[in-house]
């Protein structure tokens, strides 16, 4: 079984697949990397937040999949319609200066009468890769480690990043982004590819995270934490969780959760689940048919632990903790700030980023992220800053 090199993209550790990735996320080869998650004929009905239109390979398209033209910025676009005010750019919102060129939707200028733009610095930024090509929205059987070349960075330390999706997909954007953030700080990372609903349940999810673990541990020097997005904060969370309830130590040294899914209730009831596939898989459009299916009741397996009720073990490790105080799919009241009290409970290091970084899903945005690096560069991950004199400040008083 090969371990790694440039001979082989792909091995196995235990149960999960080690796959090499490109640094967009994209699959070196599709042999051997599994199925993609759904047919093609059927991503016209995945929540956008999958699809991802804009943000998606090479080709620049607006969020309905019209392709985007360059068009220099004038009042008159277009079959002289006039343009009022000063357009901004969709993306950042920065407005468009006069004769600047801009990426322009002509169909939905026509037929919606809405103005898409994309500035050039925007268009400049790295893509998320294509969904055909997504390591991500491949092998929803074969839970995998995916390797970015950035994991064979040479300093100390792994981080594990751990994506959202409600358990049912794999947000891209809350995987690929976050590899580059950490490879600019020379911390390698690898993008773990866990088991969903509703074949499978926590259980097996958490079992990829903790082998991911392994594998990290194997191959690289120094501590491993790992940074979950929303279910994959859950999860993460979970994982820590699950170690206390059965009395081993913890698998990481480490965890950044981001705007997580602690409280597991509302995946308990249809109409708060989100879920957007019923029992047998598939997308369901219709509302009404929203299904809870019935893996998902495992989503609610370490409740009591994490929440703290009783005298159910808790367990984790040095953690940092991000919330929007505007999140209404995941409010800090019902999820954050009962977790802040169980780590202060039980005086595990912490710190609890707690204020206005909009909706739930933002990302790395809102200026979290510059304060989380220097808490993991403290604790060892990431090429170290050779140590600084430091000046003796005199006694206070
Ligand atoms: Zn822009
Ligand atoms: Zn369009």
């Amino acid at each position: 079984m090969p371990a790694s090199g440039s001979s082989s993209s792909s091995s196995r550790h235990g149960h999960i697949k080690v796959l090499r990735v490109d640094q967009s996320g994209a699959l070196l080869s599709h042999r051997g990397a599994g199925r993609p998650f759904f047919p093609r004929r059927e991503w016209k009905k995945l929540p956008c937040w999958v699809l991802q239109t804009a943000e998606r390979g090479s080709v620049r398209l607006c969020g309905d999949g019209h392709r985007l033209r360059w068009q220099p910025v004038t009042n008159r676009l277009f079959a002289g319609a006039v343009i009022d005010g000063q357009p901004e750019c969709n993306e950042c919102e920065a407005p468009l200066p006069r004769r600047s060129q801009a990426l322009f939707c002509r169909r939905c200028f026509d037929e919606e009468d809405s103005l898409y733009l994309v500035c050039g610095a925007c268009n400049g930024r790295p893509r998320l890769p294509a969904l055909w090509h997504d390591a991500l929205f491949h092998g929803p059987r074969l839970p995998a480690a995916l390797l970015p070349p950035s994991f064979e960075l040479p300093g100390p330390g792994t981080v594990i990043v751990v994506p959202g999706g409600n358990y049912e997909f794999l947000a891209s954007h809350e995987a690929w982004p976050v590899v580059r953030w950490l490879e600019g700080m020379g911390i390698a990372a690898l993008v773990l590819r866990y088991r969903t609903l509703p074949a499978f349940g926590l259980e097996e999810a958490l079992d990829d995270l903790e082998a991911a673990a392994e594998v990290a541990r194997r191959r690289r020097p120094g501590p491993v934490a790992a940074v979950g997005f929303s279910a994959g904060g859950h999860l993460v969370a979970a994982l820590a969780a699950r170690a206390a309830a059965r009395g081993l130590a913890q698998p990481l040294d480490a965890a950044v959760l981001a705007y997580p899914s602690i409280n597991p209730r509302p995946w308990a009831d249809p109409y708060e689940s989100g879920f957007t596939r019923a029992a047998n898989g598939d997308i369901v459009e219709d509302e009404d048919a929203l299904c809870m299916h019935k893996r998902a009741a495992s989503l609610q397996g370490w409740t009591d632990n994490l929440l703290g009720a009783g005298d159910a073990p808790f367990g984790a490790p040095p953690t940092f903790l991000v919330a929007s105080t505007t999140d209404t799919i995941a409010p800090s009241a019902e999820h954050t700030d009962p977790y802040r009290r169980l780590l202060a409970r039980e005086k595990v290091p912490h710190v609890y980023v707690h204020r206005d970084l909009s909706e739930h899903g933002f990302g790395l945005s809102g200026g979290w992220t510059d304060r989380c690096a220097t808490w993991l560069a403290r604790r060892g991950f990431g090429e170290q800053q050779p140590a600084r004199k430091r000046r003796r400040e005199p006694p206070a008083g």
